[in-house]
C-alpha cells in the first residue's frame, strides 16, 4: 500500500488493476462513441468504381466539339462513348468507357474537360486495408466510414458496468425535506454523468449510512466491473469506507497530493476494484476527471492541457498539485483565466461557473499575469 502519491503514480497504481471488458458486436445504429476493439479493414475499395465528381458530361479530353448521345445517373451502368460523342452524368455516376474527362454543366457541352473531375476507383480507400484501429473511439465520421468500407455491424469492448454508492449519514435524496444538519446527496447523480460521458454504464446504487455494516453489505451486493464510492476516505471518526477497506479489503493507495481531491483510496473488493473518492463535491469530481477517467477510459480524455495567463492571481497547495477552478476563455492569440466563485471544495457551482483548472505545481501560486498549466475540460 502506498501513501500520498502523485496524480500520475496514482493512475499507474489503478492501471496495474485493468478492467478487461469483453468485445460484443454491435450495429452501426447503436456504435455512437463506442471504443472498437479490433481493426477493421475495408471490404471494398472506394469509391468501388470510377464516377463523376460532376453533374455535366462526360466526355474524350481531347474533342473539340461533341454531341450527346445519351445520359448517365448515379445508380446506373457504365455506358460506352464514342470520338466525339458527349453522355450527360451525374455526379457519382459511373464514367461510361472510352471518356476520360468531364465538362461542367455550368460550362455547356463544348466547355473545358477536365481529368480530375474523375474520381478513381480505390483513390480513397483500398480493399482489405486497415481504415479504423482498435482504440478508435466511434465518431460519427469513423461510423460512417465504416459504413463505407461496408461493415453493418462493428467489434466493440463491452461498456464497464460501474456501480456508484454515496456514503453519509447527513445525505438525503433530493425530493425529500431536509431536517437539521442535513444535506442534499448530490455526488452519485454527478458521477453517473461523469461515467456516461466517458463511455461507461453507471449503476446508482441507493446510498448508504455511516457503518461498517451497512457498507459491507452494499458492497457485497453489487454486481459490476468496478465500484466508486463517495465519502468516507479522510480522518474522520465515521469514515468507514477507508477501516472497512484497510481491514478487510485490499487496498493499494490512500491519499494523492492534490487540491482539492486529497484522500481517494483504491484497491480491490473481493477481485473488484474500487476507488473510495472523497466526499467533498468539487474533490469526488475532480478525482474522477484526473484518475478514475484516465483509467476507465483511456481513449477519452475529459480535459485539454492548455497555456493560459491569468487575470486574477490564485494560491497554490503546500506538496500538491492545485486544481484551482478558472474560467478560460481565448483573448486575441491567447488564452486568459478568471476566477469567479468562492473555491471550497464542498462547492460544487464553482465546476459549473468555471470551465477548467489550474495545473499549479506543488508550492506554486500565481500572480495575475503569468501564464501557467491549466486543464480545460470538453
Ligand atoms: P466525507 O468525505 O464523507 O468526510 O465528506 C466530506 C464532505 O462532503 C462533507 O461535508 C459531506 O457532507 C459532503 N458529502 C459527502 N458525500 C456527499 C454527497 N454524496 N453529496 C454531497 N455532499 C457530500
Ligand atoms: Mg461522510
Amino acid at each position: 500500500m502506498e501513501t500520498f502519491v502523485t496524480i500520475e503514480r496514482a493512475l499507474s497504481i489503478a492501471r496495474q488493476t485493468p478492467i478487461n471488458t469483453p468485445t460484443e458486436q454491435v450495429s452501426l445504429k447503436q456504435a455512437h462513441n463506442r471504443i472498437l476493439a479490433e481493426d477493421l479493414q475495408s471490404k471494398v475499395d472506394d469509391p468501388p468504381f470510377d464516377n463523376s465528381a460532376m453533374d455535366g458530361w462526360a466526355v474524350r479530353s481531347e474533342d473539340s466539339t461533341r454531341v450527346e448521345v445519351g445520359l448517365t445517373a448515379a445508380g446506373e451502368t457504365a455506358s460506352e462513348l464514342g470520338s466525339g460523342e458527349a453522355i450527360r452524368i451525374m455526379t457519382g455516376a459511373p464514367i461510361p468507357s472510352g471518356a476520360n474527362a468531364i465538362v461542367m454543366v455550368e460550362d455547356g457541352i463544348n466547355g473545358k474537360a477536365h481529368t480530375n473531375f474523375i474520381r478513381r476507383r480505390g483513390e480513397n480507400l483500398r480493399k482489405g486495408e486497415t481504415n479504423l484501429k482498435a482504440g478508435q473511439a466511434m465518431t460519427p465520421a469513423a461510423i460512417s466510414l465504416a459504413a463505407t468500407m461496408g461493415h453493418e455491424t462493428v467489434p466493440v469492448r463491452s461498456k464497464p458496468r460501474v456501480a456508484v454508492i454515496s456514503t453519509g449519514d447527513e445525505l438525503v435524496t433530493p425530493g425529500h425535506e431536509l431536517k437539521d444538519g442535513q444535506i442534499y446527496e448530490s455526488n452519485s447523480y454527478g458521477l453517473c454523468a461523469l461515467l456516461e460521458k466517458i463511455g461507461c454504464t453507471p449503476i446508482h446504487h441507493n446510498m448508504v449510512e455511516d457503518s461498517i455494516e451497512g457498507l459491507r453489505s452494499a458492497l457485497n451486493s453489487v454486481d459490476c466491473d468496478a465500484i466508486l464510492t463517495s465519502g468516507g476516505v479522510s480522518m474522520g471518526d465515521f469514515d468507514f469506507v477507508r477501516k472497512l477497506m484497510e481491514e478487510e479489503g485490499n487496498l493499494h493507495f490512500w491519499k494523492v497530493a492534490m487540491r482539492p481531491g486529497g484522500p481517494p483510496l483504491f484497491g480491490t473488493w473481493n477481485g473488484t476494484p474500487l476507488f473510495g473518492l472523497p466526499g467533498n463535491p468539487v474533490s469526488s469530481h475532480l478525482v474522477f476527471t484526473m484518475i478514475v477517467a484516465p483509467w476507465l477510459a483511456p481513449e477519452t480524455s475529459l480535459t485539454k492541457e492548455v497555456k493560459v495567463r491569468m487575470k486574477d492571481s490564485v494560491k497554490g497547495a503546500p506538496s500538491k498539485v492545485c486544481l484551482r477552478r478558472i474560467h478560460i476563455t481565448s483573448e486575441g492569440d491567447e488564452l486568459v483565466g478568471t476566477t469567479h466563485t468562492h473555491q471550497g471544495s464542498g462547492n460544487i457551482h464553482s465546476l459549473v461557473a468555471h470551465n477548467g483548472v489550474t495545473y499549479l505545481p506543488p508550492d506554486t501560486g500565481a500572480n495575475a499575469g503569468d501564464t501557467i498549466n491549466a486543464l480545460w475540460f470538453h
